[in-house]
């Protein structure tokens, strides 16, 4: 196994092996400081994103450290059920040299049937919070004594409101044990979880100017409240992603959106809380495989997932804070490859996303949205080059059938062309340019947008499109 920079780390042979099976060969910044201090026993506070192989980092030294004795050896905490399911996923795969067993918990799942699993010894047990706790409580886990512990994601526990149930869980679990905190940021309230339940751990941080790195494109478009679906689908026209992921800021915004994408001829779908957890799989899946390209996703759900080959993220409204842009669009440009990260930004958004922008150490950098013409363009280009399949091609014919040849023809371009006419939008250029040149000339505490929707009244502006 030479060449492997995962050597120099004193794993097990079997260890090594699963990491080779997963075409691991260098060790990523996470992994490479944090394997050491986990297997030299040591508590652990890890500030790292998703993307960076930080489920790897702990993985590989649980597996390395596990005595196979018939007990949970390993817990792992973590807040949703998918990425409940891609650890234990990641972590099975890792150890399948080791033989090892792996159990998921999670709500929504039959108890009996999550404790039929649990009494087959599984080495590793991955788990949701309330869930984990319920099962605690209840003594439904014999002789529950893990040595390692990891909270994974812990701000996010927070934020989805799981630590106090998180306070409890440790409450169960012995004294003795190594505890792994991995959280993208580390509010105070994490902190403060830190002391009460690692003893005193070593830290290692993958920062956020580490992300948003150069693999990642970072633009932004200037449009008007009113016209962020036409915006996205303008772009989706010119720039023709492969693989993208839209994040909305309401669960209901995603359903509409992807409703309005699926209309325009765009495979897409939604993923969201308020899906059953077979529809959201359903919706993972399909995007995993291609049937679908566009995920229309909030932030919760679709936080940590790990889909390697997103080529574009869009924000269709700015996020709430850095941390959340950070996490978005490192859904893309994953594993050395590029990736394009698009924000939607209204002038009332403008200074809101500047902050942002100052945060990650990113520069502003305004586009301008597609021409009507260009995206237009590109439209009859699909059209040209889309295989009519035989049942439209059999309406066609009917069509034809009843009027006379001509006509028919002509309704049908008609037709073409009023979708595409449909796809209006967005601020005029004299209006970008106006946005820019206020941006240079204006001191940062001057800057103040409100005065650019006025001007859209004055004007007498109704957000038409641009021709
Ligand atoms: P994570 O941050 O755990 O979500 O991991 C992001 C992706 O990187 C996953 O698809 C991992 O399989 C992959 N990955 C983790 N470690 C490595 C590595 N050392 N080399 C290449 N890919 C990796």
């Amino acid at each position: 196994m030479k060449d492997n920079g995962f050597n120099s780390l004193d794993l097990k042979q079997a260890v090594m092996r699963g990491i080779k099976e997963m075409g691991f060969v260098t060790p990523s910044p996470i992994q490479a400081q944090a394997i050491p201090l986990v297997l030299g026993g040591h508590d652990l506070i890890a500030q790292a994103q998703t993307g960076t192989g930080k489920t790897a980092a702990f993985s590989i030294p649980i597996l390395n450290r596990l005595e196979k004795n018939g007990d949970i050896e390993a817990l792992i905490i973590t807040p949703t059920r998918e990425l409940a399911m891609q650890i234990s996923d990641e972590v099975f795969k890792l150890g399948k040299f080791l033989r090892i067993k792996t159990v998921c918990v999670y709500g929504g799942q039959s108890i009996r049937r999550q404790c039929e699993l649990l009494d087959n010894k599984p080495q590793v047990l991955v788990a949701t919070p309330g869930r984990l706790l319920d099962h605690l409580k209840n003594g439904r886990i014999a002789n529950f004594e893990p040595k390692i512990v990891v909270l994974d994601e812990s701000d996010e526990m927070l934020d989805m409101g799981f630590l106090d149930d998180v306070e409890e869980i440790f409450s169960y679990l012995p004294g003795s044990r190594q505890t792994l905190l991995f959280s993208a940021t580390m509010p105070d309230q994490i902190k403060y979880l830190a002391q009460k339940i690692l003893d005193r751990p070593k830290h290692v941080k993958i920062t956020p100017a580490n992300i948003t790195n150069t693999d990642i494109t970072q633009k932004c478009y200037v449009i008007n409240e009113g016209h962020r679906d036409e915006a996205i689908i303008r772009l989706l026209d010119v720039l023709t992603p492969a693989k993208s992921i839209v994040f909305t800021s309401t669960k209901r915004e995603a359903d509409a959106l992807c409703e309005r994408l699926i209309q325009a001829r765009y495979k897409s779908g939604a993923l969201h809380g308020d899906m059953d957890q077979r529809a959201r799989m359903d919706s993972i899946r399909a995007f995993k495989n291609g049937k679908i390209n566009i995920l229309v996703a909030t932030d919760v759900a679709a936080r940590g997932l790990d889909i390697s080959d997103v080529s574009h993220v869009f924000n269709y409204h700015i996020p709430l804070n850095p941390e959340s842009y950070v996490h978005r669009i490192g859904r893309t440009g994953r594993a050395g490859r590029k990736g394009m990260a698009i924000t939607l930004i209204t002038p009332l958004e403008f200074k809101e996303f500047k902050k942002i922008q100052d945060e990650v150490k990113h520069s502003l950098e305004i586009e301008e949205l597609p021409s009507f013409d260009e995206s237009h363009n590109q439209f009859v280009q699909k059209i040209l080059k889309t295989k009519i399949s035989d049942e439209a091609m059999g309406i066609y014919t009917d069509l034809i059938d009843k009027s006379d040849e001509t006509n028919g023809i002509l309704k049908l371009i008609s037709f073409m062309l009023q979708m595409g006419l449909e796809r209006k939008i967005g601020p005029t250029q004299k209006e970008i340019d106006k946005l820019k040149n206020q941006d240079k000339h204006r001191s940062s505490k001057e800057r103040d947008y409100r005065g650019y929707g006025r001007y859209h009244r004055q004007e007498g502006y109704r957000g038409g499109r641009r021709r």
